[in-house]
């Protein structure tokens, strides 16, 4: 089995070399001087991917779970209402943790493949004339389901309805790969990591958080210490952190900003969307179902893809692994068994994407799926060479 192998699991993603090499730096001092100009400017850099000038962006050495965690007990208090639509395993999770840390999590059942129901929000809100619904949390990306929802639209709803409550979005899964646009959504705070789209290790939450949710800070009860953003602003303001920072991985996001400023965020936003696009043609010609239940739902950074009556996805991915050495998304939560995922975010090339759809097409081929060995391939490769960008046709 080959360790050059690359992973078709929605996150963590494949690291370039680039970036491993540059979080391969030695120990040094993080209460020295010059670490004031390691940490400051990366935080800076990070507004623009989530798209926010207003906002602040806070870093924790924990991984997206932690982020969860961060968004709710620095502005929430025990017994407060949240409002939340489960869909997935991820606003599942969510969901869990809120219920967790004693908040009135009031839940909006949907189909698994459907995403955020920004008409329900607004019924809920509508309803809510007492203002006790302190935040609505929305995931971003589904990653369980391979759906991508419109926070635009939550945020109209919010708006809609005059409701002022904190609107907390999970972009683990989707920051840095598709477009987010914090200020212009009005989100109050945003939580990713740095194992999706940055490409990095897993080990940073990522978040950005807003000056209204900056002041809701101020009067929230539920215990935070490890995650405290005070704190952590707090020694921020001189460059510093609160406790041992995670050194290489901050070396490593200083990199990975380069590398996004380099290609281009529109560019990167564009290369994540044709190469989905190539996965979903793919699918197609095997005549298999995604489980986003629409286009307008489809995720440009994971696709979950029904198995045919009969077979278990399980079984896929095992023998994926074990015949090809190659790791494919497995169905979590209601989709165990009954869907398999390819998460194609991060570093990810056509020839990259394509070695995966041949890949995954040998093991079904080997368990007898009822397709036609080639077809997914040869659909991604017709689209990838139509879809070619302009720029590239000289080379
Ligand atoms: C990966 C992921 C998380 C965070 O998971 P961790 O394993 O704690 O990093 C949260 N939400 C979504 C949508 C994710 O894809």
């Amino acid at each position: 089995m080959s360790d050059q192998n690359p992973v078709f699991i929605p996150g963590p993603t494949n690291i370039p070399d680039r970036l491993r090499r540059a979080m391969m730096v030695q120990t040094r001092d993080h209460r020295a001087p010059d670490f004031v100009d390691t940490l400051l400017p990366v935080l800076e850099r990070c507004k623009t991917v989530f798209g926010t000038t207003d906002g602040t962006v806070i870093t924790f050495p924990s991984s997206g779970t932690g982020g969860w965690e961060a968004a709710i007990t620095n502005t929430l208090s025990p017994g407060d209402a949240v409002l939340i639509a489960r869909y997935g395993m991820f606003s599942h999770r969510w969901i869990d943790l809120c219920q967790r840390h004693g908040l009135d999590v009031r839940i909006i059942e949907c189909d698994w493949g459907s995403g955020a129901p920004a008409d329900k929000f607004a019924e809920a809100l509508a309803a809510d004339t007492a203002h006790d619904i302190k935040a609505v949390l929305v995931t971003h990306n589904e990653t369980a389901t391979g759906v991508l929802s419109d926070i635009g639209a939550v945020r109209a709803a919010m708006n809609g309805a005059g409701h002022p409550a904190l609107l907390m979005v999970d972009a683990v899964s989707s920051l840095a790969s598709v477009p987010f646009r914090m200020d212009d959504w009005g989100v109050d705070i945003c939580v990713s990591g740095s194992q999706k789209g940055f490409m990095l290790a897993t080990g940073m939450a990522i978040l950005a958080v807003s000056p209204k949710a900056l002041a809701a800070m101020e009067g929230a009860t539920l215990p935070r210490t490890f995650f405290s953003f005070k704190d952590m602003m707090g020694a921020n303001a001189n460059g510093g952190f609160p406790y041992t920072p995670p050194l290489q991985l901050i070396y490593g996001l200083s990199e990975a900003l380069d590398m996004l400023e380099e290609e281009g965020l529109d560019n990167v936003y564009a290369r994540h969307h044709r190469l989905a696009e190539g996965v979903r043609r793919a699918v197609a010609a095997w005549g298999l179902k995604l489980v986003a239940q629409s286009p307008d739902l489809y995720s440009d950074t994971v696709s979950a893809i029904y198995v045919p009556e009969g077979f278990n996805s399980d079984a896929l991915t095992d023998h994926a692994f074990h015949a090809y050495g190659v790791s494919f998304g497995v169905g979590l939560g209601q989709m165990k068994g009954r869907a398999f995922r390819i998460g194609h975010l991060g570093m990810l090339t056509e020839t990259m994407v394509l070695s995966g759809l041949a890949t995954i097409e040998m093991a079904m081929a080997d368990l007898d799926y009822p397709i036609t060995l080639g077809s997914g391939v040869a659909a991604a490769q017709d689209y990838f060479r139509k879809s070619r960008p302009a720029l590239s046709k000289a080379a």
